[in-house]
């Protein structure tokens, strides 16, 4: 009987810092610029030049340690981990080593067919980027070093997920954390959010790790997925065959769909840790934690747990809704005007949803929050019907215009006159005798076929819930 074997995977994430300058110097961290004009002594690592910490960068840090239910060190230290590489000029990067700032916290992750599992966080530290190789200009290689100095934070999950979907979805829950935060705008095309993810094999019920193999800097969810599972795959090919798993850095290639050795244990990197000497220890005092405690943002899956409980939606729209932090504030501005938050959420997700647009932390929408709550109001009143709301909106869509003044020009209003309606209703009855005869005979799904006319009739403009029961009183007289 072949052995049974469990997939054993842990997470690294670099996650860029939304600071406008740089975690030591006062450069700009803009994306986008032209190369090398964000730069300085500093960040160019050239001698005699002193870095400064950035005071935002470590509030930031310390906020996403603190939702991610880690204990902060009131003392870390930061360290010089050294290597030569062209984009990195001080020839050694700042980051933290054994004294990190955040440690031992945790992240919830659950999967449609089983419970949430709780994946542990080893730790959360501060370090600065390298800036960036760009091959191939004119067949040459260039360095831009905007990026260099930029302050990240790296997350360092526990070997707990046992499956690619899990840590898909360990990434999307912790993305989505470090949005809410503010900390960072969660681009995995641009680099902002990255992955490194380390992954083994092991007999099912074994307690040690198998030799691990890292991919390095996977910049999508769904090559994540691939690219673990492609490992696995191979790792228990590897064994099954009776060979063993070299521990090595490998690369995923999208075009192949298999990942390539990068370097082998035999030359991977010493770095050589030492204290930074031009750095004193971080200090961050207890006063400034609970601060930062007490004013944190409502994570994600507290938000949503909310929407479901005391707002009566259902998990999927709570889930739609929280999908980025600025929808969330748009549905819980309209709904704090319009006090019907399950309409709000309906509408919001036939009509609106489809015309956001996202970028990074920001995001356009076709209305405003207020103009939402006008429409769904004009409803509510009955001066329109449903079907018209989305007229209106159609024309306010893009706009600034006020839902109130569209109906009134266009002459829009909601049928519900009694008898002018009972006499609409009672010629779609006598014009359809074989539906009413159907209906009569206890085929009462027929209903909607008569309200379909009449609407039709009145072009959507008739009260429903008036159709509704004059259609039910005309059909049930004989
Ligand atoms: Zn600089």
């Amino acid at each position: 009987m072949p052995l049974e074997f469990e997939p054993v995977i842990g997470l690294e994430v670099h996650a860029q810092l939304l600071t406008k300058t740089k975690l030591f110097c006062g450069c700009s961290t803009a994306f986008g610029a032209r190369p090398n004009t964000h730069v300085c002594p500093v960040c160019l690592g050239l001698p005699g030049s002193l870095p400064v910490l950035n005071r935002e960068a470590v509030r930031m840090a310390v906020r996403i340690g603190l939702s991610l239910g880690c204990s902060v060190e009131t003392r870390s230290i930061f360290a010089r981990k050294n290597y030569f590489y062209p984009d990195l000029p001080k020839g050694y990067q700042i980051s933290q080593y054994d004294q990190p700032l955040c440690t031992t916290g945790h992240l919830d992750v659950a999967l449609p067919d089983h419970d949430a599992r709780r994946i542990g966080i080893v730790r959360v530290h501060m370090e600065e980027d390298a800036g960036k190789n760009v091959h191939g200009m004119g067949g040459d290689s260039v360095v831009d070093l905007n990026r260099a100095g930029t302050p990240l934070v790296e997350i360092v999950g526990a070997p707990d997920l046992r499956s690619s979907a899990e840590a898909a979805e360990y990434l999307r829950r912790l993305r989505e954390v470090l949005m809410a935060l503010g900390a960072n705008d969660g681009n995995l095309e641009e680099g902002s959010f990255r992955c490194d993810a380390n992954v083994s094999i092991r007999p099912k019920g074994a307690t040690t790790l198998g030799t691990r193999c890292e991919i390095k800097n996977v910049n999508s969810f769904r090559f994540v997925e691939k690219a673990i599972d492609f490992e696995i795959a191979r790792q228990i090919a590897m064994v099954s065959s009776g060979r063993s798993i070299e521990q090595q850095t490998v690369r995923w290639d999208e075009a192949s769909g298999k990942t390539h050795p990068l370097r082998s244990k035999e030359d991977a990197h010493d770095y050589r840790y030492f204290p930074e000497p031009d750095l004193p220890p971080l200090v961050v005092d207890e006063t400034f934690i609970a601060e930062q405690k007490q004013s944190l943002e409502e994570l994600p899956e507290t938000r949503r747990a909310r929407f479901v409980k005391e707002l009566g939606l259902t998990p999927y729209a709570a889930e739609v809704l929280t999908a980025h932090p600025r929808v969330s504030e748009f549905f819980e501005r309209a709904s704090g005007i319009f006090r019907d938050p399950q309409k709000v959420a309906n509408f919001f997700q036939t009509e609106v949803l489809g015309g956001v647009e996202t970028s990074g932390l920001s995001a356009t929408f076709p209305v405003s929050a207020e103009q939402l709550a006008e429409l769904l109001a004009l409803v509510e009143e009955r001066k329109i019907s449903g079907k018209q709301a989305k007229e209106v909106y159609a024309k306010i869509a893009g706009t600034s215009r006020a839902p109130r003044d569209v109906v009134k020009e266009s002459g829009l209003v909601q049928l519900s006159d009694p008898s002018e309606l009972e006499a609409i209703c009672r010629r779609i009855v006598d014009a359809n005798p074989k539906q009413a005869a159907g209906y009569r005979a206890g085929k009462t799904a027929l209903l909607g076929y008569f309200v379909g006319q009449v609407m039709k009739e009145t072009r959507g403009s008739a009260n429903p819930a008036m159709v509704n029961e004059i259609l039910t009183r005309l059909l049930t007289q004989s």
